[in-house]
């Protein structure tokens, strides 16, 4: 089958590999139907994730068919859609017992588990084994396209959470800052939890056009003066909730001055390197910072809002390449050609 492979370098090339079999009795074998291209995935072309040798299939974010099931998965059968996370968890640890899947040291990628290409083998091929299945997969409803599900276990996932963790309540003022794919995830999120306004951040027209379709108040960092607007639009005070879902040390010090006094910082960017936190001054404004990784175990949930139309997916599918076009995929998705937003593949 054919497979994007990461290889010495940083190059990709669109080769043959071997098809995966049911190896665990929870595993499922899915046939791809839909996968993306994620920034993470040009983080790790550039090697800025370690531990992901050459040869590794990479991708992460996908939706496909049951093609075969082992004999413990209880949830899913042969022929049914569904909806993968970008990465797996056992359902049974301390952590997972805590409802944080996202610290599954069985699973969860950072906690120095498995995560479909880092440690297990990735979305951009034609099938793909999922373990923990009846955890890890969700179904999706007959009248939702792939293209709009598959945003479901990463991007969505993700900017759903930055929104939870900055705990928004009804009536706020939320601001977020880069309306790239999660930050419109945590846009279209941020609504669900009855906020006044939301305030979205970013210097690409597109992206900007898209933040507005999706209700926000934009503000062109281009035009300057970012905070200077935040505090006018909010009399003042700052934003009581604040987003950062670029991973920018600048943004993320305009971040902690754009939110007010007792207000909550919500990361979900992933940063280069170290960034200043002035806990001096901080101290007296007793500021939340709230940061992590997904817990993509809500993604039933999400998948209902999308079932619902309460949420519509569909605009951040920009373009859609057949899996043997995928390095003119990465060229134009990494970098940011011709409008691209994100990049489905088609196997
Ligand atoms: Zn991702
Ligand atoms: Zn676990």
């Amino acid at each position: 089958m054919r497979a994007v492979v990461l290889k010495e370098g940083g190059r990709l090339a669109v080769e043959d590999v071997p098809e995966p079999r049911i190896q665990r009795h929870g595993d499922v074998i899915v046939r791809v139907t839909a996968t993306t291209i994620c920034g993470s995935d040009v983080h790790i072309r550039h090697g800025q994730i370690p531990g992901i040798p050459p040869g590794t299939v990479i991708g992460h974010e996908f939706v496909g068919v049951v093609e075969d099931v082992g004999s413990e998965v209880m949830g899913f059968q042969r022929g049914d859609r569904v909806a993968a996370a970008a990465t797996t968890w056992c359902g049974v640890c301390p952590a997972c017992r805590r409802g944080e899947v996202q610290h599954c040291p069985n699973g969860g990628v950072w906690a120095g588990g498995e995560h479909f290409g880092k440690g297990l083998s990735g979305a951009q091929t034609e099938y793909i084994r999922v373990p923990y299945a009846d955890n890890c997969l969700t179904r999706i409803a007959d009248h939702v396209a792939d293209e709009h599900a598959v945003f479901v276990g990463d991007v969505f996932g993700t900017g759903y959470h930055a929104a939870y963790e900055g705990r928004i309540r009804t009536g706020d003022t939320v601001v977020i800052f880069g309306c790239g794919p999660i930050g419109l995830g945590a846009l279209l999120s941020a609504w669900q939890f009855g906020p006044r306004e939301v305030l979205a951040v970013d210097m690409l027209d597109n992206r900007l056009a898209l933040a507005r379709r999706y209700g926000a108040t934009v503000l062109d960092a281009r035009e300057g003066r970012v905070l200077e607007r935040i505090r006018e639009a909010t009399g003042g005070q700052g934003a009581d909730v604040v987003i950062e879902a670029i991973g920018n040390p600048v943004t993320f010090s305009q971040s902690l001055k754009a939110v007010r006094r007792g207000g909550t910082l919500s990361v979900v960017g992933l940063f280069p390197g170290p960034v200043e936190l002035p806990l001096h001054e901080l101290v007296f404004y007793g500021v939340t910072v709230s940061m992590g990784l997904a817990n993509l175990s809500r993604m039933g949930q999400l998948m209902a809002l999308v079932e619902s139309g309460r949420v519509d997916l569909a605009p951040l599918a920009t373009h859609v390449f057949p899996l043997d076009q995928a390095l003119e995929a990465y060229d134009l998705f990494e970098n940011h050609k011709d409008e691209c937003l994100k990049v489905v593949l088609k196997p």
